[in-house]
C-alpha cells in the first residue's frame, strides 16, 4: 500500500517506519530541514521541541517493539536508562533520561535507514480527495498519489483543518510555563528527586518540576496560572535566576556553582489538553482514507509526560488493525477511533479535570467536594491514607486507565470532607515569588523581551 504521513514527528516517524518494516512504501512529508552535523537542531515547527521532556519506560518499550533500530541509536546518541523502584522490590526500568532532541535524532535516522520509508522535506497544502475518499497529498504544489494518507501534523497542524470540525473535547487548560535547560558541572552530584525521574514541588500557587537529561544536563520547569501576570516574566533569565535561588529543591539544583544554564529561559505557550476523534459530530469520518495519529488525535500537558507515550501507543494499535486488513481503510479508522475513545480519552479527560482543578486551587480555591476529585488529589491523599497507593500503580505506570485510580477515590474524598489538605511543599507562595520577579526586574534592570 502506498502511504503518505503528513508530518515526521515522533507519530510519523514511527509510524513510517513501522509500516515500511511491513512491506508499504511511505513517504513522510515535514516542512523541518532535519539536523545539521553537531549544530543544534532548531526544529521551529514543533514548539516544545527545546522544552523539558521526561521518557517513560513505555517509550523505549514501543521502540523495542516496533523501531529497535532506534531504540539502539538512542542509546549509542546518549540515551541513560534509569533503574530503580520501591524499598526491596526488584530494580525496574523507569524511562530514559535524554533531551527531545535526543530522541528524535535517534528516530528519525532509524526511520530514514528503512527500506521502503522516504522521508521528503516539503509542506503539505492539502489531502487530495477523489471519489468521497482522501487519495494523496499536494506537497508544494505538487500531487503525490497514495492509498492511506495519515494526519500526523502535531497539536497544532491546520493542513487537514478545511475539511470540517472533528468531534473533540478539551482546550487551553488554563497553564503556561516557562523552563530552561542546565548542566551539572563535573563532580557535582544531583539535587533532591522525589522519584528515579524526577524531581517536584507543588507550591501555593505554581508547580516546579525537574526532569534529568542524559550528561547532566537537566530541566526546571514552572508551571503556572495563565493569568498569573506576577509569574509571566519569569521568562526573563534575571528573574528566573533569582527564582530559583528562592525555592527550596531548585537553589540546590541550580545553584551556581555546581550547574551552569544551557540555554535561556524558554517561555512555553499556553497549555492544552484535547482529544480529536476521527470524525465529525455527526459521527460520520472526516474523509475514508485518512487517519489522524498523535498529538492531532490526543495532546496533554507534560506535568505527568505521558504525550509521547499516547503517541506511540495510538501508532501501534493503528498498525495493528492494519496488520489485519488494509481493504476497508474506513472500517480500520472507524475500529482505530473505537480504540482511542476507550483507550486514550480517558487520559485527556483525567488531565482536563486533574490541571483546571489545579489551576482554580491555584488562584485560591478549595478542593470541590462537589465534584469528582482530580488524580493529584487522590495521590496527595495517599500521605495520610497509604492503602490508596494500591489502587495507583497501574495509574502511574499506565499499564492501567485512569479510571482504576478512582477505586481509591471514597477514601480520598472522606479525608477531604474531614478538612484534611495536603501541605505544600516549603518556598515562596506564587504573591511571594511574584514579589522576587519584580525586585530582580527592578534591581538588573531587566525588561520582558
Ligand atoms: C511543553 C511540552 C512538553 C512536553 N513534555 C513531554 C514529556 O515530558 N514527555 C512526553 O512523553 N511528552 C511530552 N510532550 C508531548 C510530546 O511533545 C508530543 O506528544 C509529541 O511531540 C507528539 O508527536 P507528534 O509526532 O504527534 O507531533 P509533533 O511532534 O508536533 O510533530 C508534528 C510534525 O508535523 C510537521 N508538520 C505539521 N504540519 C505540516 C505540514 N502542513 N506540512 C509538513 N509538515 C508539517 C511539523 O513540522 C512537525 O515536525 C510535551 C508537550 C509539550 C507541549
Amino acid at each position: 500500500m502506498r502511504i503518505a504521513i503528513i508530518g515526521a514527528g515522533p507519530a510519523g516517524l514511527y509510524l513510517g517506519a513501522a509500516l515500511a518494516r511491513r512491506g508499504h512504501a511511505v513517504t513522510a512529508v515535514d516542512r523541518d530541514p532535519g539536523p545539521h552535523d553537531g549544530a543544534r537542531w532548531e526544529r521551529r515547527g514543533v514548539m516544545q521541541f527545546h522544552h523539558a521532556h521526561a521518557f517513560r519506560p513505555t517509550v523505549g518499550d514501543a521502540l523495542q517493539r516496533e523501531v529497535p533500530e532506534a531504540m539502539e541509536r538512542w542509546l549509542g546518541l546518549g540515551a541513560e536508562p534509569v533503574r530503580g523502584g520501591p524499598p526491596g522490590a526488584p530494580e525496574t526500568l523507569q524511562g530514559h533520561r535524554s533531551l527531545r532532541e535526543t530522541f528524535e535524532r535517534a528516530l528519525r535516522a532509524a526511520a530514514c535507514e528503512t527500506p521502503g520509508f522516504e522521508l521528503r522535506r516539503g509542506h503539505v497544502d492539502a489531502v487530495i480527495e477523489r471519489d468521497g475518499r482522501a487519495a494523496g497529498v499536494v506537497v508544494d504544489g505538487a500531487s503525490h498519489e497514495a492509498d492511506l494518507v495519515v494526519d500526523a501534523s502535531g497539536r497544532s497542524g491546520r493542513v487537514t483543518r478545511e475539511l470540517g470540525p472533528r468531534r473533540e473535547v478539551g482546550g487551553p487548560c488554563g497553564m503556561a510555563y516557562v523552563d530552561r535547560v542546565y548542566r551539572l558541572r563535573p563532580g557535582a552530584e544531583p539535587g533532591p528527586m522525589v522519584s528515579p525521574m524526577a524531581w517536584q514541588g507543588d507550591f501555593d500557587g505554581y508547580l516546579a518540576l525537574v526532569f534529568r537529561h542524559e550528561h547532566g544536563m537537566f530541566s526546571v520547569v514552572i508551571a503556572r496560572g495563565l493569568a498569573d501576570a506576577g509569574l509571566r516574566d519569569l521568562r526573563v533569565n534575571a528573574a528566573f535566576d533569582a527564582a530559583m535561588a528562592s525555592i527550596p529543591g531548585l537553589d540546590t539544583w541550580t545553584d551556581p556553582t555546581r550547574a551552569d544554564p544551557v540555554t535561556d529561559v524558554l517561555a512555553g505557550g499556553p497549555l492544552l489538553n484535547v482529544y480529536r476523534s476521527q470524525c465529525t459530530e455527526d459521527g460520520e469520518l472526516v474523509l475514508p482514507g485518512l487517519v489522524f495519529v498523535g498529538d492531532s488525535v490526543a495532546t496533554t500537558t507534560p506535568v505527568f509526560g505521558r504525550g509521547i507515550t499516547t503517541t506511540l501507543w495510538q501508532c501501534e494499535a493503528l498498525i495493528s488493525l492494519l496488520d489485519h486488513d488494509t481493504t476497508d481503510l474506513a472500517g480500520v479508522t472507524l475500529a482505530y477511533d473505537a480504540w482511542a475513545e476507550d483507550v486514550m480519552r480517558p487520559w485527556v479527560e483525567d488531565h482536563i479535570l486533574m490541571d483546571g482543578d489545579r489551576v482554580a486551587r491555584w488562584a485560591g480555591r478549595d478542593v470541590d467536594l462537589d465534584a469528582p476529585l482530580p488524580s493529584d488529589l487522590i495521590l496527595r491523599a495517599a500521605e495520610q491514607r497509604p492503602e490508596i497507593m494500591a489502587s495507583a500503580g497501574g495509574y502511574l505506570a499506565m499499564a492501567a486507565l485512569p479510571a482504576s485510580l478512582r477505586e481509591a477515590e471514597p477514601i480520598a474524598r472522606e479525608l477531604y470532607a474531614g478538612g484534611w489538605r495536603p501541605a505544600y511543599s516549603p518556598g515562596p507562595s506564587r504573591v511571594e515569588l511574584a514579589g522576587t520577579v519584580a525586585e530582580a526586574l527592578s534591581s538588573t534592570g531587566s525588561r520582558p523581551g
